[in-house]
């Protein structure tokens, strides 16, 4: 009976094996029709960047049929300048950089650069006018010189090290064993997140796109690290066209204009000042975050008292 059962039992198993093998071909078909690839137009032109105005006028937008993540968001991001968005999680913030980027295309209404409507010109073309500094920045298992020249492949040492030095990262980087050469990623030195995005932003200022997209990190950084960051950040941005996707309100302070989302819809818009004026969903965000602030350097204290 024994013997009868085994190959059975076998049988059994492989016939599981396969089905599930095909369940997951099932899904990974559903998931490719999902995230089906955007596609150029038909003699889709190259896109003319010049001063780099970008315009959201009226999005609508759904990953799926039946859960609408944009209702009808418009802005404008005027050349040269910075407009933050900020909301609560899930709002639909770094929806608009992926149909900025093309991962996807708008519902309804129109994403406009200069004029054009993103989705008449190609997408080469416009990948090339715009940098995303992301949440997660991927690093290769190479050198960190090669990591940051990935900006602009070819670069040389010297403009690899101003831009290290722009995006402040390279006091770290001085103090690494192999300097530039150090290998990082998965097999080498692991980089905090605050360091990762440090690297992200040098390599955005070696491609020196007219048009950049920071999709600030969730994760809580030290306020030395975020201080970093933020003035990498302004020195970057300044006279490029620039959207941030912010979480921490002390990177927004100084943007030109703040675009508050709450569940895919524009909820309030302006500058720092006249939005904590307008005592509403950003006021009431930023007293929050100040009491959480101040609960972290009362902690931080505590743990200096011996
Ligand atoms: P957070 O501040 O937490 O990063 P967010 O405002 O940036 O949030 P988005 O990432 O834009 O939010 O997501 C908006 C909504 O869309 C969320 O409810 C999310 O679950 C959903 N969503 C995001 N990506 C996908 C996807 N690929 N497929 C389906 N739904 C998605």
């Amino acid at each position: 009976l024994l013997q009868l059962y085994m190959p059975l039992n076998f049988l059994g198993f492989v016939y599981r094996q396969i089905k599930q093998s095909l369940t997951d071909m099932e899904r990974m078909f559903s998931l490719l029709d999902v995230e089906k690839e955007v596609e150029d137009k038909a003699g889709a032109k190259s896109l003319a960047c010049d001063a780099a105005t970008v315009r959201f006028e009226d999005v609508h937008f759904s990953y799926n049929p039946d859960r609408k993540i944009l209702k009808g968001v418009s802005f404008e991001v005027p050349a040269g300048k910075t407009v933050a968005v900020v909301g609560p999680s899930g709002a639909g913030k770094s929806t608009l950089t992926r149909l900025m980027f093309r991962f996807y295309d708008v519902s309804g209404g129109k994403i406009t650069i200069d004029g054009q409507d993103i989705r008449d010109v190609t997408q080469n073309s416009l990948r090339r006018e715009i940098g995303i500094v992301p949440q997660d920045t991927v690093l290769f298992n190479d050198t960190i010189a090669y990591n940051i020249s990935y900006g602009r492949p070819g670069s040389e040492q010297g403009e690899i090290e101003n831009v290290a030095k722009l995006a402040s990262i390279d006091g770290f980087i001085a103090g690494l064993p192999d300097g530039f050469k150090t290998m990082v990623g998965e097999r080498g030195l692991k980089l905090s997140g605050g360091e990762k995005q440090r690297v992200s932003i040098a390599r955005m200022l070696l491609k020196r796109p007219k048009i950049m997209i920071f999709d600030e990190a969730t994760s809580a950084l030290d306020t030395r690290t975020e201080k970093d960051i933020q003035q990498a950040l302004r020195e970057v941005s300044r006279g490029h066209t620039t959207l941030i996707i912010a979480h921490r309100l002390s990177t927004v302070i100084d943007a030109d204009k703040i675009i508050v989302l709450r569940d895919g819809q524009v909820a309030e818009r302006g500058r720092h000042q006249e939005l904590l004026d307008r005592d509403g969903l950003y006021a009431e965000m930023w007293a929050q975050q100040q009491e959480i602030r101040q609960a972290e350097e009362i902690l931080a204290h505590a743990g200096e008292i011996p």
